[in-house]
């Protein structure tokens, strides 16, 4: 069955996911899930508040309270994170269709990417959680000194619309195997997958309670959650905007951990002694147009050494016709839909920023597929960008490449540092020492070399200044959902 006919066919179930049970919203209300592909009405989501994330993380603590899902043997654990991330694979046709028809991602991706990185998630951190040991400290002989990790409670995790799974799997995944209970609120923009997962989980076998789902808006169930007594974390990926209020609500609340992976505006740094001008240009196209240009760590500001940049300009206009938005529903699309109308529109408002500014627009800068009935943007380059416009500093979240030029390493590095963020970085030259000096100047938390887009379950991710605190992925993430105990046992030693 082609996908457009399977898509018409699906039914979607809104309600939330408490204590193991779908239940509508105790206020009755709902809103719209509005397909940003076509513009149409997926289904009714609960619009929970207050009270439902009160229900959600009393459950959530009744949960940890009672050992059930924490008392269980790491080995345990893992077998059903195990089990988890295999019920994504068994739906990952279901799956990769909801992702696309919820927020507008090519069909081609959500399959490939999203659902086998939130899958691989999951399994990667069972996988470890059995194998990670605790820690005796190195005291005189007169005492023992151990140094345990203890989950940290409830944890609340809230996640943006652009990569919903993975977002969600990046956090869940340690919380969930280091003995946490989560609620997790989704975007209200992409809340379908979220909801599914929570499902998958249950019949993984991961008990009621232990993973609680409540969909609805920022406002009215993100900040109820962000402020509540009774969770121990919040993990949060989102704007810098709402990422600064998250640290002031847990600050004003229990002073709960507050864990944020915020904005970017990533440089993407090419000098004239670039090893492989093509790859570069793949990897500047490929990675901003990849997602629309919704991705915290596209590399948005490309700064090209200026003795190569008509050249490399040339190049990649040639690879933008590629990237035309198409139905994301057909698999051989490579560009799909923004994820809504706002989204939509405030792209098209940079992009007419950046023209009043004085940027050259080199393609694209229009709305496109108008009479789909959808969110479609042109993949856009404007070249002759200045550090100082606001299109080289503010996060577009779109298909929008901004290209500047440079003199020297120095001239570069200062003009990629001026910025509030610091997630990701590229730097392309054959120069060792450049690479390595120029590497360790850039203010990231990621920076790559000659490539833009490894990246592995494995390394940490996260970012540098207002790009956030904390950091997803690797053994490391662990750090934010364990508590670190230490107990002092006293020996009396009778030899
Ligand atoms: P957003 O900040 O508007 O929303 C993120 C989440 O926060 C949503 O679930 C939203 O409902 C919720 N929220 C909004 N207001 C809230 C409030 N007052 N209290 C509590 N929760 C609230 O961001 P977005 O538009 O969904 O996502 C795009 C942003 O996410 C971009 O800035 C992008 O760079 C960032 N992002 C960062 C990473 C990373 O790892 N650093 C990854 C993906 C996305």
């Amino acid at each position: 069955m082609k996908n457009s006919d399977a898509s018409s066919e699906m039914k979607f179930d809104g309600r939330a996911l408490i204590n193991g049970v779908r239940r509508a919203a105790t206020s009755g209300a709902t809103f719209d899930c509005v397909s940003p592909v076509d513009g149409r009405v997926l289904t009714q989501v609960a619009r929970c508040d207050q009270s439902d994330v009160d229900d959600a993380v009393a459950a959530a603590r009744a949960a940890f309270e009672d050992s059930r899902w924490r008392g269980k043997a790491p080995a345990q654990r893992k077998r059903i994170m195990i089990a988890f991330a295999d019920q994504l694979l068994k739906h990952a046709d279901e799956l990769a269709l909801t992702e696309t028809l919820d927020m507008g991602k090519p069909v081609k991706y959500s399959r490939a990417v999203d659902v086998n990185s939130a899958a691989n998630c999951l399994r990667w951190y069972g996988e470890a959680v059995d194998k990670i040991y605790d820690e005796i400290a190195p005291t005189a002989s007169t005492g023992l000194a151990l140094i345990t990790r203890e989950p940290v409670g409830v944890v609340g995790v809230i996640v943006p619309w652009n990569y919903p799974m993975i977002m969600a799997a990046w956090k869940i995944a340690p919380a969930l195997a280091a003995g946490n209970s989560v609620v997790l609120k989704p975007s209200e923009k992409s809340p379908l997958t979220a909801l599914r997962l929570a499902e998958l989980a249950l019949e993984a076998g991961i008990p009621p309670g232990v993973f609680n789902v409540v969909p609805g808006f920022g406002p009215e169930a993100g900040s109820p959650l962000a402020l509540h007594m009774d969770v121990d974390c919040i993990a949060f990926t989102g704007s810098t905007r709402v990422g600064k209020q998250i640290h002031v609500m847990a600050g004003q609340s229990n002073l709960k951990r507050a864990w944020t992976e915020l904005g970017g505006k990533s440089p993407n740094i090419v000098f004239a002694d670039c090893p492989d001008l093509d790859r570069a240009v793949e990897a500047a196209v490929g990675s901003i147009f990849f997602n629309q240009g919704e991705s915290c760590n596209a590399p948005s500001r490309l700064y090209v050494e200026a003795s190569i940049k008509e050249a490399f300009l040339e190049k990649a206009l040639a690879l933008v016709p590629g990237y035309a938005p198409a139905n994301p529903l057909d698999p051989a699309t490579v560009m799909g839909a923004i994820v809504d109308r706002t989204q939509m529109n405030s792209v098209l408002r940079y992009i007419e920023l950046g023209k009043s500014e004085g940027a050259k627009l080199l393609a694209g800068g229009e709305q496109a597929l108008v009479a789909s009935g959808g969110c479609y943007v042109q993949p856009t380059i404007f070249d002759g960008v200045k550090n100082e416009m606001t299109i080289a500093r503010e996060e577009i979240f779109g298909p929008v490449l901004s290209v500047l030029s440079f003199t020297d390493a120095a001239d570069v590095v200062r003009q990629a540092n001026a910025s509030v963020y610091g997630l990701q970085a590229a730097v392309w030259t054959r120069d060792i020492n450049k690479a390595h000096g120029v590497a360790r100047a850039l203010r990231a938390g990621t920076v790559h070399v000659n490539q833009y887009d490894e990246d592995d379950i494995t390394v940490p991710f996260g970012g540098f200044k207002q790009s956030g605190v904390g950091r997803d992925k690797s053994l490391h993430a662990f750090d934010k959902y364990t508590e670190t105990k230490t107990t002092w046992i006293r020996i009396d030693s009778p030899v």
